[in-house]
Parts: C-alpha cells; structure tokens; sequence
C-alpha cells in the first residue's frame, strides 16, 4: 500500500526486529535511512535483497530538497520506508518534519513498531510506570541542565533522560541537587547489548556510585516523581505530643 512506514530498528541486538518491520523493508518501493550504512548492514544481516533499490540517505535537517523526493515518491503513489540509526524513528531522532510533511499532504502515515529505549528502560528500572515523562537529552552546559531539571520537578510521572556516558556522571549530581537526592532512580545501560546492566538507587547513592565505576556505552537515566516529604523524627513526636495531650484534655 502506498504511503509513509516509519520502521523501528533493534538498539542493540540485531534480531530485536519484528517480521512485519522486515516485511515493509522488503516490499518498499524505496527506503530511506538516517545511516544508509547501518539499514544496509540490517538488511543484509535478515536476508533482506535491496533488488536494485538504493538506501536514501534522510534527516530532518537534511532540508526541503531530501524531503521534497521522498514526498515526490509518495506523490508517486510509492511506498516509502524510513529508518533511524537505532530504535523508533522521531523518538529523540529524525522523522518529525517527515512525518509533518506527509501527513499533511494527505499521505497515509503508518508504521511498524518496536523496539525503543524509553520503553525497554521504563520496563527494567523498578519505578512506577503508570505515567512518565521522557525529556530527551538534556543541555551540556551546567546552568541550562539545571534550569531544564528545574522545569521537570514537579511533573507527577517518572522523568526518563537520555544520557551521554561523559555527562552521566554531572547530570546525576545536577539531579540530586536540584531535584533531591533522596529520590530513587536508575541508570540501565547498553540495554538489550552484552554488558547490559541497571543500576538502582536514590539520586544521593547513584551520584555516589557513578564516580566509583567506567560508565561506558548508552545510557537512560529515569528518576521517580517527587514525592511527599518524609516526616521527621521531630514532626512525628510533635504529632504524638499534640494528640495525647488533646486526649488527656478529653479524659480529664
Ligand atoms: N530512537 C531511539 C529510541 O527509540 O530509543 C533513540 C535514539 S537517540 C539518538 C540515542 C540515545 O538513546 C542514546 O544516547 C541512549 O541515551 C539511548 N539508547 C539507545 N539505545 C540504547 C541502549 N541499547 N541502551 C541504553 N540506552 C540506549
């Protein structure tokens, strides 16, 4: 069927693909990629023949003139397959201006789904999942890291971060301070990969932690909402003063 497939692509292990995504990779009249280098090295990992087609090569900022041929196609009434270098297309990758594009020239925007990091993570973390806010990358710079961490303290769902394994360790410290350290959170890394691995804690330990340890590879960070202050020792025995005395004032 003509149109626009967005396929997702493994993040790690080349067989996190599903049989559809390699179906419309197969039937596609053209695809296009984010990495022409790594579809060509996917299809050929399944046994995927290209049959002559060649891998377009398409980012969003790639501008209106790699756009322009790939609406041309579907003007064409072809069907078009886009891929990003790894998981879901637009998810913190190329696709959005696409998407926009094709959609609003009344193309049929479809897709076949699978696999994306936010997800993998969210379901290994041991944090709530009923509601969660995925913030992309935050900035490099110190002060606008921190004001963007400012901006997400209050949002009532698990905070999801993309994260370089350079900056990991200053924006774990930024968290703490700026969120509270007493808040747990994880840091699950090179997911569905060999050295896979999730680390748990609050923000105080895991800033304690990182600096101890080679933090290779990709990373998401989460961290759970804010929750309610815990009582003090202090605030506990107020509370007891107060209703002893107003019972002792009832028995009296
Ligand atoms: N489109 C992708 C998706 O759906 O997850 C994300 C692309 S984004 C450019 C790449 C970032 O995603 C990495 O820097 C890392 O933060 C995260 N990521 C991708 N693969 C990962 C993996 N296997 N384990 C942990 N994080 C991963």
């Amino acid at each position: 069927q003509p149109g626009l497939y967005f396929v997702a692509t493994p993040i790690g292990s080349a067989r996190d693909i599903t049989l559809r995504a390699l179906d419309v990779l197969a039937s596609a009249d053209v695809i296009a990629a984010e990495d022409t280098r790594s579809m060509k090295k996917l299809l050929e990992i399944h046994g995927v023949p290209l049959n002559g087609r060649h891998v377009l090569s398409y980012h969003d900022h790639s501008g209106e003139g790699a756009r322009g041929k790939l609406l041309s196609y579907l003007e064409a009434g072809k069907s078009v397959a886009y891929a990003s270098e790894a998981g879901t297309p637009l998810i913190a990758d190329p696709g959005y201006h696409l998407s926009l594009a094709a959609a609003e020239a009344g193309h049929l925007v479809t897709s076949a789904p699978g696999p994306s990091a936010i997800i993998t993570a969210l379901s290994l973390a041991g944090l709530p999942t009923d509601s969660f806010f995925f913030a992309g990358f935050l900035p490099n710079a110190k002060k606008a890291r921190q004001t963007a961490l400012e901006a997400v303290r209050e949002v009532p769902g698990t905070l999801v971060f993309y994260e370089s394994p350079k900056r990991v360790m200053a924006m774990v410290a930024d968290a703490a301070e700026v969120l509270g350290g007493g808040r747990k959170a994880a840091v699950a890394r090179e997911l569905t990969k060999k050295f896979e691995e999730v680390l748990r804690g609050t923000l105080d330990e895991l800033a304690a932690e990182l600096p101890e340890r080679t933090i290779k590879g990709e990373i998401v960070v989460l961290i759970d909402r804010q929750r309610g202050e815990a009582a003090s020792e202090e605030d506990i025995e107020t509370a007891l003063r107060e209703a002893l005395d107003s019972l002792s004032v009832r028995d009296a």
